[in-house]
């Protein structure tokens, strides 16, 4: 494995999850081990302390009852049947001296603890101490008592049986957490593995993706969990990336479109005078249609510009107190003479006095979209309807309804798109981006606009205000 696998390895999710998992594992482990093994050498002694404090409690009763020489007797067959080299009695005078012990040629450099003694003197019941014999690498368990007045004793046993069983038992317990944490650390880095290989297959998706693959997308294998979880927005995020690419596609090409027209007739004016012309009054007439040309192309532009930057919330509604009654009434009477012109009857229903907080420019300019799109797409004869009303929860709504053309289901969903136009509506002028920017006027201030229509019989626009607090910010 090279020098550049080893590092990157090391720093992959997987390895520091089972690093992090193996090291955890192997301190709660050892800790626990430890605490096993103290319990076990904690018993052990006490059982031996026990076992000597008997023994000096029998020696006790048999001096008390037979007196020294037969405790003095007693000790030797005592020790030569549990074993010289195992147990060792001393029957001591007070100021340390022995004189009387069991078989200690195999004790013989274990010294007689006067300190011990002196405690006892002093009232204290037993003394209790251990003792290494370093040639022979071995521990003995002592105890001193009393056994009667002017006689202690010494009594030791060798715990060379239990060290050996507590060595072998440290063996066995190093070997089992050795063994314990090389298989926590092969379980923990399967289960790493696993937990992140979803994150693996997410990587390769988006580097599929970077190298120009859009249509690539995550599987998901609907097991719920975070990956999973991971996988699903992660597929949302592209797909929504995906239609915003598409559209701002649509749009530049709709914009290239719609730009093409304007700046052709303007070459086709220009190039047709210069041609052709050659009085100052048609020089003139020239002009004057370029420049009318240009505002219908500044016109575009503005609009597409204040579409941005009331959806991006760059233009933000400069609130303040509208009667939006008066406001209503007043973009009605604007309209009156054109729709009159074509035939059709405008009626504005507007209850006295509602009042709101909002932008009065952006809120006529909304109003006038909407009426303008209801008196151009209606056929001489027909109706257009506007009225405001208070739902009385906080919302105003506001109506512009008409007995037009009507749009298809099929446009229904689009018409708010920006340079969408209908298939009907070809004909006649417009660029498409009336509905798109009075959208983002009523989203601005924290309403919307809905629409119901009906091909042949009409459409209804309502569009929904908060009455008083309006809420700024963009909302896509
Ligand atoms: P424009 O009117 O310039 O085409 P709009 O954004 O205002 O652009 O409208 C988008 C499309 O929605 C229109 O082309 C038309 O097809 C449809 N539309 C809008 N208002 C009406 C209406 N009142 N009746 C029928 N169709 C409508």
């Amino acid at each position: 494995m090279s020098l550049r696998m080893r590092l990157s390895l090391r720093n992959t999710l997987a390895f520091r999850l089972t690093l992090w998992y193996a090291v955890i594992f192997s301190l709660s482990s050892g800790i626990a081990f430890l605490l096993f093994y103290s319990l076990v050498t904690f018993i052990i002694r006490d059982r031996t302390d026990q076992e000597l404090i008997g023994q000096a409690r029998r020696f006790a009763t048999i001096l008390s009852t037979k007196g020294a020489e037969e405790v003095a007797k007693d000790v030797v067959i005592e020790a030569q049947a549990a074993g010289v080299r195992k147990v060792f009695f001393r029957l001591l005078y007070p100021n340390g001296q022995t004189f009387s012990s069991s078989n200690m040629s195999y004790w013989k450099d274990i010294p007689v603890n006067l300190d011990a003694i002196k405690q006892l003197l002093q009232g204290t019941s037993y003394v209790i101490e251990t003792i290494v014999i370093h040639d022979r690498k071995q521990k003995v368990r002592i105890i001193y008592t009393m056994l009667g007045p002017g006689i202690a004793i010494q009594v030791g046993e060798s715990m060379e049986g239990y060290s050996r069983f507590l060595d072998i038992f440290k063996g066995i317990l190093i070997f089992t957490m050795a063994f314990l944490l090389l298989l926590a650390a092969g379980v923990g880095w399967f289960m790493a593995k696993r937990a992140v290989s979803g994150v693996g297959v997410i990587t390769h998706t988006a580097r599929k993706i970077s190298a120009g693959i859009f249509e690539e997308r995550v599987p998901v294998e609907d097991t719920g969990d975070e990956i999973d979880l991971l996988a699903r927005t992660f597929n949302e995020m592209l797909d929504r990336i995906h239609l915003l690419v598409k559209e701002v596609k649509e749009m530049s090409d709709n914009i290239a479109h719609d730009l093409k027209g304007p700046i052709t007739r303007i070459r086709g004016a220009a190039e047709v005078t210069l041609t052709t012309s050659h009085s100052m009054g048609e020089y003139e007439n020239m002009a004057a249609s370029i420049i009318e040309e240009c505002d219908r192309l500044l016109g575009m532009i503005n609009t597409m510009l204040m579409i941005s930057k009331t959806e991006a919330g760059v233009d933000t509604p400069s609130l303040e107190n509208v009667d939006i009654s008066n406001l209503l009434e007043n973009t009605c009477e604007l309209f009156l003479p054109g729709a009159e012109d074509k035939g059709i009857s405008l009626r504005c229903n507007t209850p006295d006095t509602i009042h709101l907080n909002g932008d009065v420019r952006m809120i006529q300019r909304m109003l006038s979209n909407l009426l303008d799109n209801a008196i151009k797409y209606t056929h001489s004869g027909g109706k257009v309807d506007v009225s405001l009303s208070d739902n009385g929860s906080g919302k105003i709504l506001i109506s512009v309804s008409d007995t037009g053309i009507g749009i298809s289901p099929e446009e229904l969903p689009h018409i708010f798109e920006r340079f969408y136009r209908g298939d009907q509506s070809r004909s006649t002028s417009g660029i498409g981006l009336g509905l798109s920017l009075s959208r983002a006027i009523a989203r601005a201030h924290g309403g919307d606009i809905t629409v119901s229509s009906a091909v042949d019989k009409g459409s209804t626009f309502t569009v929904t205000l908060p009455r008083r607090e309006a809420v700024i910010g963009n909302r896509s």
